[in-house]
């Protein structure tokens, strides 16, 4: 079976989020299952390196304004089709934001451009290759099932999957025909949204099946509490909404082999893992004595993320003897305040403001626990490579972060099945008794040690998913096919 990706991001080639992770893992692991699958993503400045070695497969004289072709390269274990429009996505910087730190003003047009070129190719392929099935990831690529539902042929059924519901790609009736699209979607059964365009209103209106990262978050975004408005929508689809949870690459993620480690660590041999911890501490300027637990917050700094509420809790955490050590860029305010907090406390609290991949790894292979106190999370990611790394990771109970960690209660610690540590509500006193009960376990070394190995044990690869994901485009082409 061939399967199309369509996605603004795709790890290692450019990433602003876990978006790019899975976009990169997922076509990989679903070679195991027999599916070839193409990924379609725009061709950014960061991406020009290995589009050297790619050949032209299509072109468009207008596309959304200005001339793009599509370029096919294999990089990474990856079939890529890049969307060579250098009048949409030749910028440098963030993919999505200007030098003022705001959504580039025709991102509409950016992206319809992306899912407008990416239907032509699911109806047309390209290189002789033809996606039975086509696969469109978050707002940006949420216009590809409408494009789909107005051409005149038969068309590849679509799978939408949603990354994060708080994004979605809203813009002005006024652009309907400048981006190409029939007056008659513009209606509260397809694309409109609150008298605006809805890119992902439009992937949940005319796509085929509807997935989200986590079987929590599928639930979570039936209700007003967490889907931003589109409840409703989903709900009235809810037969075709279900959760499929995220997985992590192994082979990127490995702490026996993962480069930017300063030594290499495994289940059997825990030992190494504090050299790496040595090196987290001077990175970030810590006091090196073993008293508490080194924790560490690898994140976009945004309320999403809950990290003012963990502001609140440094206090508590300083005063236990355990570190902390943030590395995350976002809001300003957030940003200045981490600040602040390494200036009060120093050798206890230490923040890198930026984006660094390889910091990442070297921190989950340092540290002994990960604070992710998320509001809402569709399924994070940073736990996962927390249980790879044998960094427990301390987590809000919503989406997947509730899917994935298992929290360490009298019972499950009695029963040996802990993995971490859950709180709810988000607030800084529930997330201080959690950093209380963290830190008293922390001083079990034992019992600590055996959380570790059972969490570097937990499955976290793509394999359950993939098979969950091979029977979703199964299903949609046995439907096709019925219906032919
Ligand atoms: P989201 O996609 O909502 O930001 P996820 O947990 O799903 O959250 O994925 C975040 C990804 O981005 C992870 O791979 C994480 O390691 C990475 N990441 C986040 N912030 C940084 C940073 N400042 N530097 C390096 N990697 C980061």
């Amino acid at each position: 079976m061939n399967v199309l990706f369509v996605a603004s991001e795709c790890a290692p080639f450019v990433k602003t989020g876990g978006l790019a992770d899975v976009i990169g893992a997922v076509p990989k692991a679903l070679k195991a299952q027999d599916i070839q699958s193409r990924v379609m993503m725009p061709l950014y400045p960061t991406v020009r390196e290995i589009a050297q070695a790619a050949k032209p497969v299509r072109d468009w004289p207008d596309l959304m304004g200005g001339p793009a072709r599509l370029l096919s390269v294999s990089a990474e274990g990856i079939d890529l089709l890049l969307l060579d429009a250098p009048h949409l996505f030749e910028r440098e910087g963030n993919i999505y934001l200007g030098p003022d730190g705001q959504d580039w003003p025709d991102n509409p047009m950016r992206f319809a451009g992306l899912s407008r070129a990416a239907a032509d190719i699911a109806v047309d392929g390209a290189e002789g290759w033809r996606p039975h099935v086509v696969h469109v990831h978050d707002w940006q690529a949420g216009l590809v099932p409408a494009y789909l539902h107005q051409m005149p042929q038969a068309t590849p059924p679509c799978v939408l999957t949603i990354h994060n519901i708080a994004f979605q790609g809203l813009c002005a009736p006024e652009l309907m025909s400048t981006l190409g699209l029939e007056p008659s979607l513009y209606s509260s059964e397809g694309l409109e949204f609150w008298g605006h365009i809805g890119f992902l209103k439009a992937g949940i209106a005319y796509a085929e099946k509807i997935t989200t990262v986590s079987p929590t978050y599928a639930r979570e975004i039936l209700e007003p509490a967490f889907g931003m408005g589109l409840e409703g929508v989903l709900a009235a689809r809810q037969a075709d909404v279900s959760g499929i949870l995220n997985g992590i690459d192994l082979d990127v993620w490995d702490p026996e082999a993962d480069t930017d480690l300063a030594a290499h660590y495994s289940v059997h041999k825990l030992k190494h893992k504090g050299t790496n911890r040595d090196a987290v501490l001077t990175r970030f300027g810590l006091d090196p004595e073993p008293e508490g637990p080194l924790c560490c917050v690898i994140s976009r700094l945004t309320t999403q993320k809950g990290v003012d509420v963990l502001l609140d809790a440094i206090p508590a955490l300083v005063e236990r003897g355990a570190r902390l050590a943030v590395l995350g860029s976002g809001d300003r305010d957030l940003e200045a305040r981490f600040v602040a907090a390494a200036h009060a406390y120093p050798g206890k609290v230490g923040v890198v403001i930026g984006y660094d991949e390889a910091l990442s790894h070297l921190m989950q292979g340092g540290s002994d626990a990960i604070l992710i106190p998320s509001r809402f999370e569709p399924c994070g990611l940073t736990q996962l490579y927390g249980l790879r790394y044998g960094t427990l990771p301390l987590v809000a109970r919503t989406g997947g972060l509730a899917d994935t960690v298992i929290n360490a209660n009298e019972a499950a610690v009695t029963a040996g099945c802990a993995t971490g540590f859950q709180f709810a509500p988000v607030t800084p006193t529930a997330l201080t008794q959690a950093i209380h009960r963290t830190c008293d376990l922390f001083a079990q070394p034992k019992v600590w040690a055996a959380m570790m190995r059972r969490a570097m044990r937990h499955p976290v690869g793509w394999e359950t998913s993939c098979m969950a994901y091979q029977a979703v485009y199964s299903d949609l082409t046995r439907r096709s096919a019925d219906q032919a």
